[in-house]
C-alpha cells in the first residue's frame, strides 16, 4: 500500500540549505537533535490536550500522554514516538518540508561556522527537526493525525527531496525513525540514551520512556511541570534547561522569576529574562511569549494579555488555577482574570528589576542595552505603572560616558535647577557635539542624552519623575540665568535690530528669532516653544505621512558670537534698505542690482542675507535637519569661502 500514491516533494530551497548544513557542517553537540524531537513530541501532547478540551473525542483512546524512545540495535534505528497531536498529509508536507519559516531564513543568516555556536541557534529558529539529520541518513515519520483514520509517511535522506505517502493505520500521534549514520552506534545505547534525556529534557511535563526494541521501556524523567515545583527542589541546571526548552534559546536565563500566587489569585509563574537579545525583539508583530497554562494544560502561547508588549522579552510559563479549562484563546483576551494576572506579573517584574539594578549592576547594564528599548515603550502606554517602570530606565547623559538613573541625575541637579533637561536625537555621538548643550555645559548642567527610536515619544507623553518636569533643552524659553551680554547695562538693542532684520530674511521659515543664553560657543540654534511638538517626534510623524509638513522653529542667537556681533555692526553700516520680498530662500536676491558686493570691510546687504541664510541652514543641520535648498545652500557658501580665501 506504501508504494501506491507515493509523491515525491522538493524541500523549500531554504529548508534544503538548512539540511545541508545538518548533514555536512554540524558535527558538534549532536546529542540535541534528541532534545529537538523530544521538545516537539511534547508540544504535540500539549496541543492535544488543549483541543481535547473542546473536543474530548480526539484522545478518547487514551489520554496518558507520553513520549517513547526505542534503540533497536538489529536495525539501527532509534525512534522517538508520541501519542499526540499528530500530523496529516498536508501538515507532514508543510511542517517538515515546504513552509518558508520566518526564522529559517534568519537561521542561515546568523551562521558563524564555528559548529558549537551553530548549533545552539537550531532550536531557537524552528528548525529543530532537521537535527535529525545530523546523526541520521534517513528519516522516516509515520503519523496519525488525531480524530483521523489515515496514517501517512513522510521520508527523506536530506538531499534535496522528500516523499509523502499513505501508510498503514497506525496509533495517534507521530513516530520519528532516525536510520543512523555509520559509526552513531552511541545513539542506539539505552544507558547513553538515558543521560541524554535527563540532561536536556528532565523538565518535560510528560512521561518520556526509553527502551530497546526487546522489553518495556521505563520513564527516565520526574514528569512533573518545573514550574509547579518548589522553589529548593529545582536546581540552576534545571532552571537552565527548562529556559531552553520553553525561550527556544541556546543563551543563559539572566534572570529567574518563579514564583507563586495565592489569595484572590491563584497561579504560578515561572519567568526568566534573557541574557541575549531574540532575533525577533524588534519584528512588528511584537510577539510575547509567555506560555500561558490552566490547571497544567497549556492553552496558549500567542496572548497579548498575559504580558504587556513592553515586556515581550520575558519567556516562561504562568499556570493559573482560577481561569476555566474550557477558555477559548479568543474569549482569553477579555478576561478579567488576565488582567489582574497581567498587572500582577508586571509589578513582581518591575520589582525584581529594581532588585537587580542594586545586586548585580553589570548584569542590569547588559539586560538594559538588550532591553531598554522594549521597556521604555512602557513609558508610552496608557495605564502602565510609569513611575515604577522610571525608576529602572537608565539614559546616557553629558555626565560621564556611562549611563545613569533618574535618582542619581536629580542628586546630581543643580540647587537652582527645576527641570530634568534632555535632549533626543538619533545617534549618542552626535547628541554629544549639539550646540544646544553648550549653555548647559557652561554651567554644569547635566543633560539626558536619548537616541532610542522610542524616547521621541515617551517624553511627548511623560511630563514628570518624582516631582521633576522633563523638559527639552530645545525648548526655547530656557533661561540659563545671568550671562555677561545681560550684566551690560540695558537690553541690547542691536541684537534686537538684527534678529528682526533676520527674521525679515527668512520670512516663514522661521517663527521667531531671539537671543539665547543657551549657547557660548555656536553662533545659533534652532529651538521649539513649550507646548509645541517636540522636533523629532515632528519630523517622525511628517515621515510618516501623518502631518504635512514640519512647523517653522524659532531661532536663537548668541548674542555674545563674533559673527552675531559682526553682523550688528555690518548692519548698522548698512544705508540701503532690504527689499525683502523672496519667496525662495532669498536666493533671487542674486538677480537684484548689485550691490556693494565684493568690497570687503564695507556692508552688504547681500553679504548679511548670505550669512543669515548659511546660520539657518547650518542651525537646522546641526538638529538633523535637511536643508530646504541645498543649492542655494552651497553657492553661498562657496561665496564665503571663496571670500575667506582671497583675503
Ligand atoms: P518548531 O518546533 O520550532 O516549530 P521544528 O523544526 O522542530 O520547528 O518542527 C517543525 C514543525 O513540525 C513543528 O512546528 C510542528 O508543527 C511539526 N512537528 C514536528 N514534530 C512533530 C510531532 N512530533 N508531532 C506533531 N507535529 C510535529
Ligand atoms: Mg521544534
Amino acid at each position: 500500500m506504501a508504494a501506491k500514491n507515493k509523491e515525491k516533494l522538493k524541500f523549500s530551497a531554504e529548508t534544503g540549505k538548512v539540511l545541508q548544513l545538518m548533514i555536512h557542517s554540524l558535527y558538534t553537540n549532536r546529542d540535541i537533535f534528541l532534545r529537538e524531537l523530544i521538545s516537539n513530541a511534547s508540544d504535540a501532547c500539549d496541543k492535544l490536550r488543549y483541543e481535547a478540551l473542546t473536543n474530548p473525542d480526539l484522545a478518547k483512546d487514551s489520554s496518558d500522554f507520553a513520549v517513547t524512545i526505542i534503540a533497536d540495535k538489529d536495525k539501527r534505528t532509534l525512534t522517538v514516538s508520541d501519542n499526540g497531536i499528530g500530523m496529516n498529509r498536508e501538515e507532514l508536507i508543510e511542517n517538515l518540508g515546504t513552509i518558508a519559516k520566518s526564522g529559517t531564513q534568519e537561521f542561515l543568516g546568523r551562521l558563524t561556522g564555528d559548529g558549537t555556536k551553530d548549533t545552539s541557534l537550531i532550536g531557537q529558529f524552528g528548525v529543530g527537526f532537521y537535527s535529525s539529520f545530523m546523526a541520521a541518513d534517513k528519516v522516516t515519520v509515520v503519523s496519525t493525525r488525531a480524530g483521523s483514520d489515515e496514517s501517512w509517511q513522510w521520508e527523506s535522506d536530506g538531499t534535496g527531496e522528500f516523499s509523502v505517502a499513505p501508510a498503514e493505520k497506525s496509533p495517534r500521534g507521530t513516530a520519528i525513525t532516525l536510520h543512523l549514520k555509520s559509526g552513531e552506534d552511541q545513539y542506539l545505547d539505552t544507558f547513553r540514551l538515558r543521560h541524554i534525556v535527563t540532561t536536556y529534557s528532565d523538565h518535560i511535563s510528560f512521561p518520556i520512556k526509553v527502551g530497546s526494541a526487546e522489553g518495556e521501556p521505563e520513564a527516565v524523567n520526574t514528569a512533573s511541570a518545573v514550574w509547579m515545583r518548589s522553589k529548593a527542589d529545582v536546581t540552576p541546571e534545571q532552571y537552565k534547561e527548562f529556559y531552553h526548552h520553553v525561550a527556544h534559546a541556546p543563551d543563559e536565563p539572566w534572570l529567574v522569576l518563579h514564583n507563586k500566587a495565592e489569595g484572590k489569585l491563584e497561579y504560578m509563574a515561572l519567568l526568566f529574562i534573557p541574557s541575549q537579545k531574540p532575533f525577533d525583539l524588534f519584528h512588528p508583530d511584537r510577539k510575547r511569549r509567555v506560555k500561558l497554562y490552566v490547571r497544567r494544560v497549556f492553552i496558549t502561547e500567542e496572548n497579548a494579555e498575559l504580558v504587556p508588549a513592553y515586556m515581550r522579552f520575558l519567556r516562561g510559563v504562568v499556570d493559573s488555577e482560577d481561569l476555566p479549562l474550557n477558555i477559548s484563546r479568543e474569549t482569553l483576551q477579555h478576561n478579567p482574570m488576565m488582567t489582574k494576572i497581567r498587572d500582577a506579573l508586571v509589578k513582581k517584574v518591575l520589582a525584581e528589576l529594581k532588585k537587580k539594578t542594586e545586586s548585580d549592576e553589570e548584569g542590569y547594564r547588559i539586560f538594559w542595552a538588550n532591553f531598554g528599548a522594549v521597556l521604555k515603550e512602557g513609558l508610552c502606554e496608557a495605564a502602565t505603572p510609569r513611575e515604577q517602570i522610571l525608576e529602572v530606565c537608565r539614559f546616557y547623559s553629558t555626565h560621564g560616558t556611562g549611563t545613569t538613573s533618574l535618582d542619581a541625575y536629580i542628586s546630581r541637579m543643580k540647587p537652582e535647577q527645576e527641570h530634568i533637561y534632555y535632549l533626543t536625537g538619533d545617534r549618542l555621538d552626535a547628541l554629544r557635539g549639539s550646540p544646544q548643550l553648550e549653555g548647559f555645559a557652561a554651567k554644569g548642567i547635566e543633560v539626558l542624552l536619548l537616541a532610542d527610536h522610542v524616547d521621541d515619544f515617551w517624553v511627548s507623553v511623560v511630563t514628570q519623575y518624582k516631582g521633576r518636569n522633563f523638559k527639552s533643552v530645545t525648548r526655547a524659553d530656557i533661561n540659563l540665568g545671568e550671562k555677561k551680554s545681560e550684566t551690560k547695562t540695558k537690553p541690547d538693542d542691536n541684537i534686537t535690530a538684527l534678529a528682526g532684520r533676520m527674521k525679515e530674511i527668512l520670512g516663514d521659515h522661521v517663527k521667531d528669532v531671539r537671543a539665547t543664553s543657551k549657547l557660548t560657543s555656536s553662533a545659533v540654534c534652532l529651538a521649539v516653544d513649550e507646548g509645541a511638538m517636540d522636533v523629532r517626534l515632528e519630523r517622525f510623524l511628517v515621515e510618516q505621512k501623518q502631518i504635512a509638513a514640519a512647523s517653522a522653529k524659532i531661532l536663537e542667537i548668541n548674542s555674545d558670537h563674533p559673527i552675531i556681533r559682526s553682523l550688528v555692526t555690518r548692519l548698522s553700516n548698512t544705508e540701503i534698505p532690504l527689499s525683502v520680498s523672496s519667496p525662495v530662500n532669498g536666493e533671487n536676491k542674486e538677480k537684484a542690482p548689485p550691490l556693494a558686493r565684493g568690497f570687503r570691510g564695507e556692508s552688504s546687504s547681500n553679504d548679511i542675507e548670505d550669512a543669515v541664510w548659511l546660520l539657518f541652514d547650518q542651525a537646522r543641520i546641526a538638529l538633523g535637519e535637511t536643508i530646504a535648498d541645498p543649492a542655494a545652500f552651497t553657492r553661498r557658501l562657496q561665496r564665503f569661502v571663496e571670500k575667506g580665501l582671497t583675503i
